[in-house]
C-alpha cells in the first residue's frame, strides 16, 4: 500500500466499511420490502443510513436515493434533465464523462460547455454573464476535479443559479471523503462514491430535490420512493455510511489531512526537474492531489516503470483509460501533443510523508533514465 497513489481512482475498503458490511449482511439481509418484521428491520436499518447521510450533507432525508455510484447518479440527472423542455442546460467543460457522455448523446442541441481557465476552474463570470441573458433547465459543475484536484466555485455558482430561478448539480464524488460535505445539501442534486473514501465498489447516491414529481431513473418497483427501482444493496449502503463519517472525523481536522507532503513533492519535483509541470498548482486544490505533466512522455511509459518500482499511479481519470485526449487538459488549453504526458498522483489516508518522499526520488531518477 505504501507505493499506492491512485486514490483518486478508488481507495481501499476502510475497516469500518468491512465491519458494517459484515454486519449489515448478516443481520440484515432480508429484503427490505418484506412485509415481515425482518424485512421491516432491514427498511429500518436503510432509513436510518438516509438520515445519516442527509445529516452529512444537511438536507431533509427524503431527498436521498441510493444508486450504485456516482456514475449511475450523473446519467440519472442528465436522464432526467433531457426529458425537461428544450431550454439549454450548461454543463462545465471539465465534468468527468459520467456527466459529458450522456450529456454530449442526450442533450443534442441543448447542451451548452461552460468553459474554465487554463488554471482549470470554471469560470463563474461566464455563468454570471450567461444566466443575465438566458434561462437554463440546469447547470451542472463537479465540486473538485477528479484530474487536477481544482475545487471549483460550486457554492458560487449553486448561490448564481439559485438567484435565476435555474436547478444546480454537483458531481461531488472527489469531494466527500477528502473535506466536509455540510453544505453540499444546498445544491439541487448532489453525486457521492461510495469507493472514493473507503467504501465498497458499486454504491453511492443522488441526493435531489424532494419534492421534484416523476423522477424515475430505473423504472420496475417501488423501492426508494418508485425513484429508482431495484432490489437495495443495504449492506453496501451501511458500509459506504461507516466510510464516510470516518472520513469525515479525519477531514474535519485539517492538521489530519495535510497538504505539506505534497507541496513539499512538488517543490523538491520543480527544483530537481524543472521541465515538471505541475497543473492547478496556483488555485485552491484538493490536499491530496498533483497532476503533473512529464517532460519525456509517453506518461504510460513513467506510469510502467513506476508500477515495476512498487508505486500506483494513473495517466488521469481511470475511466477515461485508452479513450483519447483527457477533455480536462483540452478545456485548460493544454496542446494535443502534451496531453499524453500527464500522470496524476492522488494520496489518502494512510499515505505518510515518507512514501512522496520516495516517490519524488523516484520520478527524479525515472527523468534520469527516460530521457
Ligand atoms: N464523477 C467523478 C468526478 C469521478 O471522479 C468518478 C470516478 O472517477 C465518477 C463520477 C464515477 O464514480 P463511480 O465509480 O462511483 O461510478
Amino acid at each position: 500500500m505504501n507505493g499506492y497513489f491512485d486514490w483518486n481512482a478508488t481507495a481501499p475498503l476502510h475497516p469500518a466499511a468491512r465491519e458494517a458490511w459484515l454486519e449489515a449482511s448478516a443481520r440484515f439481509w432480508y429484503n427490505p420490502s418484506g412485509l415481515y418484521r425482518e424485512g421491516a428491520e432491514a427498511r429500518e436499518r436503510l432509513e436510518e443510513c438516509r438520515e445519516r447521510a442527509a445529516g452529512l450533507l444537511g438536507c431533509e432525508p427524503g431527498a436521498i436515493v441510493f444508486t450504485s455510484g456516482a456514475t449511475e447518479a450523473d446519467n440519472a440527472v442528465v436522464r432526467w434533465v433531457a426529458g425537461q423542455g428544450a431550454a439549454p442546460v450548461v454543463v462545465s467543460a471539465i465534468e468527468h464523462p459520467a456527466v459529458s457522455e450522456p450529456a454530449a448523446a442526450w442533450l443534442g442541441e441543448r447542451l451548452r460547455s461552460w468553459p474554465c481557465g487554463a488554471d482549470g476552474l470554471a469560470d463563474l463570470g461566464w455563468l454570471a454573464d450567461f444566466l443575465g441573458r438566458q434561462r437554463p433547465v440546469l447547470v451542472s459543475l463537479m465540486a473538485a476535479n477528479n484530474e487536477t484536484g481544482a475545487l471549483q466555485p460550486w457554492r458560487e455558482a449553486a448561490e448564481l443559479c439559485a438567484r435565476h430561478g435555474v436547478r444546480f448539480h454537483c458531481d461531488a464524488a472527489q469531494w466527500c471523503g477528502r473535506l466536509p460535505s455540510d453544505g453540499l445539501g444546498g445544491c439541487d442534486f448532489v453525486t457521492v462514491s461510495g469507493h472514493k473514501f473507503g467504501g465498497p465498489k458499486g454504491v453511492g447516491l443522488l441526493k435531489l430535490p424532494a419534492e421534484l414529481n416523476g423522477f424515475r431513473s430505473f423504472r420496475g418497483g417501488q423501492q426508494e420512493e418508485r425513484r429508482r427501482a431495484g432490489t437495495e444493496n443495504l449492506p453496501g449502503v451501511a458500509a459506504m455510511l461507516a466510510a464516510w463519517e470516518a472520513a469525515e472525523v479525519l477531514v474535519s481536522d485539517a492538521a489530519a489531512m495535510p497538504a505539506e507532503p505534497r507541496d513539499a513533492f512538488e517543490a523538491r519535483l520543480a527544483s530537481a526537474v524543472p521541465d515538471i509541470e505541475v497543473l492547478s498548482r496556483r488555485v485552491p486544490r484538493l490536499w491530496n492531489t498533483s497532476l503533473l505533466l512529464v517532460p519525456r512522455g509517453p506518461n504510460v511509459k513513467w506510469v510502467a516503470r513506476l508500477s515495476r518500482s512498487g508505486f500506483q499511479v494513473s495517466t488521469g481519470s481511470a475511466c477515461s483509460r485508452g479513450g483519447g485526449a483527457s477533455e480536462v487538459l483540452t478545456a485548460m488549453g493544454i496542446p494535443a501533443e502534451r496531453t499524453g504526458a500527464a500522470l496524476r498522483i492522488s494520496s489518502g489516508w494512510s499515505t505518510g510523508a515518507s512514501a512522496w518522499q520516495a516517490l519524488a526520488a523516484r520520478l527524479m531518477a525515472l527523468s534520469d533514465e527516460i530521457g
